[in-house]
């Protein structure tokens, strides 16, 4: 590979020929583990927004949310088509018809060539994955599993509320529909070490999805990891920490394996904690410096 690692915008740019951009949209979902079905208190890392903007619930439809950033994105990046990215909390968690009106309206806007759509792995079923697929049919349809960690050990203490095998299951009823999986993986959760991230790396290896999303756990005013970090808890990894781990995590993945993001965008008001976390530029800087540095590459240590 010419890059180092197989990057989305690359991905796009050979699937289409041109410049795709992703719109995040808020539809106003909920999350069962924080509804009180799973949960009341949610991820420990995860404030009331759930990373929404609260855009639908303050009586902006989701047509309108895309036309408002579609005219920004148009300008500065110069992008033709876009993927509506159903963000905030979980986006596969209401009724069958109602996810088909939201999903619509998404794909009814001009210039809208697909959906991605991020979910828990315990929120789809075959239903949910039979919708996905008759879109996939005509448009390129991507669903986001909030996995974390293969650790189960860690998702009990982040309070995640399924376990590794739950992901396990989401992705295999997904594969072979025409729906591309990514899954989320954070780097830097409580109690884990620098193996323990790089066992995640692995254990997504053996997973056959398309795509990766990596985030650093940072932490958000109002969430029981604010808690456990006053409490001297939890400490956060260093840049120099959270680094070394991604390019290490990545030289453990398959080269054909969208790397969708590198890092998390906190919003500064929200952010307690790790402030390095805001300057997203150095960040991703620094970690193709350690490529160089190391010269390595995606894949260079995969085990499949
Ligand atoms: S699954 Fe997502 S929305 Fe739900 S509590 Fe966890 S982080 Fe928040």
């Amino acid at each position: 590979m010419d890059k180092k690692f197989n990057d989305l915008n690359s991905y796009f740019k050979n699937k289409f020929g041109f410049r795709v951009h992703k719109i995040t949209v808020d539809a106003g979902f909920n999350c069962p583990n924080r509804d009180g079905t799973i949960s009341f208190g949610g991820c420990v890392f995860c404030n009331s927004k759930g990373s929404g903007t609260g855009f639908l619930l303050q009586g902006i439809s989701i047509k309108d949310q895309i036309l408002r950033a579609k005219k920004y994105v148009v300008k500065r990046f110069k992008a033709k088509k876009f993927i509506a990215y159903f963000q905030a909390f979980t986006n596969t968690y209401a009724p069958l018809e109602k996810l088909k009106e939201m999903y619509d309206e998404a794909l009814g806007v001009e210039d809208v060539i697909g959906l991605s759509i991020g979910t828990r792995p315990d929120c789809v079923d075959n239903k949910v994955l039979e919708l996905l697929q008759e879109y996939a049919k005509k448009n390129l349809i991507w669903i986001e599993y909030g996995m974390q960690t293969s650790k189960d050990e860690t998702l009990k203490i982040i309070n995640r509320g399924h376990d590794y095998a739950c992901l396990k299951k989401a992705v295999e009823i997904t594969k072979d529909r025409g729906i591309k999986i990514c899954v989320h993986a954070i780097l830097g959760l409580p109690g884990e070490t620098k193996e323990d991230m790089l066992e995640t790396a692995d254990a997504i290896s053996k997973l056959s999805v398309n795509g990766v999303k990596l985030h650093v756990l940072y932490i958000i005013k109002n969430t029981e990891l604010e808690n456990m970090y006053n409490k001297g808890l939890y400490k956060c990894l260093t840049q120099k920490e959270y680094v070394e781990t991604v390019v290490s995590f990545i030289e453990r993945l398959p080269e054909n394996v969208i790397i969708q993001r590198l890092t998390g965008e906190p919003h500064p008001r929200e952010l307690v904690g790790p402030y390095w976390a805001l300057n997203k530029k150095l960040t991703m800087e620094l970690i193709k410096s350690e490529f160089i540095k190391r010269d390595t590459w995606q894949g260079k240590f995969s085990r499949v």
